[in-house]
């Protein structure tokens, strides 16, 4: 039986392992961090796209028990007027939508799925090194132990050591010019948005909220901030929308966790995705910031297509060449499409701008419920 090792617990990595061994790989997936971390990354959303691979590894019907569906998108302006309703999947076929999860569900749902499948996982196995000869691939950990496998399949995350090891000219993730935050509240009174996600175009940063039937807001903030490092505590959160609609503020002083800023990047461009018996997969190679709501249905995706190629090719260097021919174009046509986004998102000083963007946004999205120019995000089979 051949065996893989697959390096990273994020995604795209429970996802390829279940896909690799439902075709007789023995895969083992080992996970940096030690314990799963509920508060990291917050919550998501999964596309259609996305919930059609988990359709396919059997997890689709668990991670919505779980989920809040939320098939269109509602953009408000900095004084609260309607701006328009913008598809979260297929145009005028809601019911297909996407879905907004925490995080720690996703993850939960994932490794339920490589639990059932009889994976090992090993926690706190952080990869430091990589070599490989003829007969196989060996992984190095910090804390000195290794591993050895046939192939080696690196989910790391943009941060990738893998990447580094497949081409240490890669090119390093972008910065956006945008911090994410974001944070949980619940805010008494406040209705629940069934089926809908709202997003604000606030006077001094942007906001996104839903409310699930259970009262609870997901909210989050994209601030404009020259440095990527730049400190954002509630207060200045909350001072920077203070004159946005309702219920920004309210969500904001509903509040109560301490904010843990993010520096939002994205990655295009990497030339190499293998080398040799090392592949990778997900935000190693192409990651495309929030703003699309893709990077995890684009990891589940790249997981499909890798297992698909490994099974179909004549060996694993056709495999990892057709697979990276049938991604790249995909993966960074949709992190263009975010970078579109983050350039609305970003907030001009110029006053001039605002009212520009002010005025044309709603010219723009009068007929976005109908229209189907960006069904490709989410119409895309892998197999
Ligand atoms: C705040 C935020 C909001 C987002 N919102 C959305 C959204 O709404 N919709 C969406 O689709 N995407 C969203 N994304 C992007 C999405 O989270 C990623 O695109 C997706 O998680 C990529 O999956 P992945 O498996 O490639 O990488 P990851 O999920 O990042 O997983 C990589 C894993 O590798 C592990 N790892 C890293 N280095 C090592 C090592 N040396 N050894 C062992 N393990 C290692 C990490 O600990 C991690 O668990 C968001 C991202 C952020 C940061």
């Amino acid at each position: 039986m051949p065996a893989a090792l697959v390096v990273g617990g994020g995604v795209a990595g429970p996802a390829v392992a279940q896909l690799l061994a439902r075709d007789g790989w023995d895969v083992q997936v080992v996970e940096a961090h030690a314990q799963p971390d509920p508060y990291a990354g917050l919550f998501l959303n999964v596309a259609t796209n996305g919930l059609a691979v988990l359709q396919t590894l059997g997890l689709r019907e668990r991670l919505l028990a779980d989920g809040h569906r939320a098939g269109r998108m509602v953009m408000w302006s900095r004084t609260g007027k309607e701006l328009g309703v913008v598809p979260n999947g297929p145009a005028r076929e809601p019911e297909r939508g996407s879905v907004v999860v925490r995080r720690s569900w996703l993850h939960q749902v994932l490794q339920e799925g490589s639990d059932a499948a009889g994976i090992r996982t090993t926690l706190g196995a952080r990869l430091v090194g990589i070599d490989q000869d003829d007969d196989g691939v060996r992984a190095t950990f910090a804390d000195g132990t290794t591993a050895r496998a046939d192939l080696l399949v690196g989910a790391d995350g943009i941060g990738s050591p893998t990447r580094r090891y497949i081409d240490p000219a890669a090119p390093e993730p972008t910065y956006s010019g945008l911090v994410g935050v974001g944070g949980f509240a619940r805010v008494p009174g406040l209705a629940p948005t069934p089926e809908t996600q709202h997003f604000v175009f606030g006077a001094r940063s942007f906001f996104g909220y839903l409310v699930r039937t259970d009262g609870t807001v997901y909210w989050f903030a994209n601030i404009t901030a020259p440095d990527r490092h730049a400190s954002v505590t509630l207060d200045d959160l909350r001072d920077l929308h203070a004159d946005d609609p309702h219920p920004v503020p309210d969500i904001l002083r509903a509040t109560t966790e301490e904010l843990r800023p993010y520096p939002i990047d994205d990655l295009v461009g990497v030339r190499r995705w293998s080398r040799g018996r090392v592949v990778a997969v997900g935000d190693a190679v192409h990651a495309t910031s929030p703003s699309a709501g893709q990077g995890a249905s684009l990891a589940l995706e790249d997981a499909a297509v890798l297992a698909r190629c490994l099974r179909d090719e004549a060996d694993h260097t056709a495999a990892f060449a057709r697979y990276q021919e049938l991604r790249q174009p995909r993966a960074e046509a949709v992190v263009r499409y975010a970078r579109a986004i983050n350039a609305q998102k970003r907030v001009t000083r110029s006053r001039l701008g605002v009212a520009v963007r002010d005025a044309m946004m709603p010219l723009f999205l009068r007929r976005a419920a109908d229209d189907t120019r960006n069904d490709w995000l989410y119409e895309h089979a892998v197999d």
